[in-house]
């Protein structure tokens, strides 16, 4: 079968008047249906470039990427994209929030309404489907942001550090939700980081990029000895310093 998403020798610069910034050259890699995938690089290597590449938001100058096997841009309501800010509207309720894509894009009806009611259910939310977005904590936003996303059924989920807004705590708390969200739903995603920490405790695999302009340095595979972790209990588990210390070493070994 073929991969859900990949890249294949993708490059791109941003033109301006003050000249060109080279984000990204020759990225290549693969994503199959099911996997969490971390992207992890140096603050402004690309990463979030790379997003809009894969989102149709940005063309590649070179190289292809193919979703399901086509290149066409309209895979682009196949991709659900979540922000490091939840962009809630403070003017609607969290339902009001919840649904507003499915709004935008003609698609509110029993169906989808059901699947929204059954998310905030399932994750907590349903009993503040009348409240305003500023009378929730970050987490309970940050989930909110989430099943807005999901409301789409999107089959591909595109994060760009969707946790750096929040304290340390409510992300390690969001990071397990959230996991448990997208494995319960069979999502595929691919999470945008520059922490390691984060990375390691949540994918199947890590790319690791180069400082600008990137290039993929190393695919590392995160194997646990015991299945099905949380991201929480991945952080005490034996492996995760040697993974911890392995892509620290692949990140800055090009200083
Ligand atoms: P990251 O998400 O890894 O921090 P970005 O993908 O946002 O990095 O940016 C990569 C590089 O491209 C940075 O040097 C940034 O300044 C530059 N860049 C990003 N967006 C634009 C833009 N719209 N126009 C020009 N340069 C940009
Ligand atoms: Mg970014």
């Amino acid at each position: 079968m073929n991969p859900l998403l990949e890249l294949d020798h993708v490059s791109y610069a941003y033109h301006t008047r003050s000249g060109e910034t080279f984000a990204l050259t020759d990225i290549s890699f693969q994503v199959q249906r099911g996997e969490f995938i971390a992207v992890v690089g140096p603050s402004g290597c690309g990463k979030s470039t790379l997003l809009s590449l894969i989102s149709g938001l940005l063309l590649p100058e070179n190289g292809s990427i193919l979703l399901e096997g086509r290149k066409e841009t309209s895979f682009r309501e196949k991709i659900g994209y979540m922000l490091q800010k939840d962009h809630l509207f403070e003017w609607r309720t969290i339902y009001g929030n919840v649904v507003l894509g499915l709004e935008i894009q003609h698609k509110l009806n029993d169906e989808s309404r059901a699947l929204v009611d059954k998310m905030l259910m399932d994750y907590g939310l349903y009993r503040f489907r009348g409240a305003r977005p500023g009378e929730l904590s970050g987490g309970m936003r940050q989930r909110a942001a989430l099943i807005r996303t999901l409301a789409l059924s999107p089959e591909l989920l595109l994060l760009d550090e969707p946790f750096t807004a929040l304290d340390f705590q409510t992300r390690l708390t969001v990071c397990d939700d959230v996991a448990a969200i997208l494995r319960r739903e069979k999502k595929t995603a691919l999470l945008v980081t520059h922490d390691l920490s984060e990375a390691v405790s949540m994918a199947d695999r890590v790319v690791v990029l180069t400082k600008r302009p990137a290039h993929v340095r190393r695919i590392v595979e995160m194997k646990f000895a015991e299945p099905d972790l949380t991201p929480f209990a991945r952080r005490s588990a034996p492996e995760f310093q040697g993974y911890f210390n392995l892509l620290w070493k692949e990140m800055n070994e090009d200083e």
